[in-house]
């Protein structure tokens, strides 16, 4: 397995890192068999959050003879001092661990809960307590919206960065990744199967925006199979300015694919970079700040589905996430509300216009 530096950190970890979202929907002796294949084949990070279920407790009983040999991190959701501590203090009697590696502010997404979790009050204080007692070696933050991360290492407080990063979800590369560098902060890139964003749950959507779906453009795009899928996804990332990509493994047969990959690592081939390469110019960059339209309409997913169709050729899969919509366009009451929130100056109304013509599936 490769590894790489994480930042300031000065930790080597594996450019493939465990993400502990799924084994909580996997039974426990199952889940265990599946954290230490990982392990075994390379694999030393491990990430968990207090809010992924059980996750810590597979993770904590999988490793606990192996400790010293893995990076363990976890999040705390909490926003408060007093809540985090809390926190921590089950994610470290789950985790069977003395310390973790990194403790995150997970999800933070928007600038009202990045100033209360940076008061001094907030989950930070928590968190740098822990790192004073030697509960922690550094602090990280998570979230979804790089503009909000961006705004969070310029604090100089956090270590580590945790965003998502894929072949259709590049909004990180723009100025997050590239300050990153600049500052030293160690950057793990996550959603790496997965179009999720913070605002559309993959499950709600039919078909699904899981990039490993069985759809012919996405097979076209990234591979004929899973494997192929698979390993596309991971060399994309792992061709950026970052350390390591997470990925959700749910079987032993996945942790051995992903970390095949991490061990053969090779850079992009020509072929490949051309085939990666979108021109991306006026898009959404999924900030969040037109949300509140008083017609409910979901600006940002609507635009995301416009830049599948347009940017990606993904053409009949952006009609089909485009059909599963409630609240079309056609419903706008052209106010301009949203363009003027919008720090990007897109011209939504025209946009949303325009998206409707092209993405409604005509039934005749
Ligand atoms: S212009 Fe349309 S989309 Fe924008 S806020 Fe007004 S109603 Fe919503
Ligand atoms: S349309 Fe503009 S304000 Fe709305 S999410 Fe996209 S970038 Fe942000």
């Amino acid at each position: 397995m490769q590894t790489r530096r994480l930042g300031r950190t000065n930790l080597q970890i594996s450019i493939v890192g465990f993400g502990g979202t799924w084994i909580s929907e996997i039974e426990k002796s199952a889940a265990v068999d599946i954290v230490r294949r990982a392990s075994e084949l390379g694999i030393n990070y491990f990430d968990s959050s207090r809010w992924d279920g059980d996750s810590e407790e597979k993770i904590g009983c999988a490793l606990k003879d192996t400790r010293n040999q893995c990076i363990i991190t976890t999040k705390t959701g909490s926003r408060t001092k007093k809540e985090s501590l809390e926190d921590m203090k089950n994610s470290l009697r789950l985790l069977q661990t003395e310390h973790v590696d990194i403790i995150q502010l997970h999800g933070i997404d928007d600038e009202k809960t990045l100033t209360k979790t940076m008061s001094s009050d907030g989950a930070l204080q928590t968190c740098k307590e822990a790192q004073r007692k030697k509960l922690t070696n550094f602090i990280g933050i998570t979230g979804h919206k790089p503009q909000i991360l961006t705004k969070a290492i310029k604090t100089g407080e956090f270590d580590t960065v945790l965003v998502p990063l894929n072949i259709i979800t590049r909004q990180a590369e723009e100025e997050l990744l590239p300050l990153a560098k600049d500052l030293d902060v160690g950057v793990i890139a996550m959603k790496t199967f997965s179009a999720k964003t913070s605002n559309l749950i993959t499950c709600m959507y039919k078909p699904s925006l899981s990039l490993l779906s069985d759809e012919p453009e996405l097979k076209a795009l990234l591979g004929q199979n899973n494997t192929e899928m698979v390993q596309s996804l991971l060399r994309y990332n792992l061709s950026k300015n970052i350390t390591s990509t997470l990925t959700g493994l749910r079987s032993i047969a996945e942790v051995e694919t992903a970390a095949k990959v991490g061990t053969n690592y090779q850079e992009l081939t020509d072929i490949e970079h051309k085939r990666f390469n979108f021109k991306l110019e006026t898009y959404c960059r999924d900030c969040g700040l037109c949300m509140n339209c008083p017609e409910k309409i979901n600006i940002p997913a609507i635009l995301r589905f416009n830049s599948f169709y347009s940017v990606y050729g993904l053409k009949n899969w952006a009609q089909k996430l485009y059909t599963g919509l409630d609240i079309k366009p056609d419903k706008c009451a052209l106010c301009g509300l949203c363009q003027q929130k919008c720090p990007y100056n897109l011209p939504i109304k025209h946009m949303l216009k325009e998206t409707h013509e092209k993405l409604t599936i005509n039934s005749f």
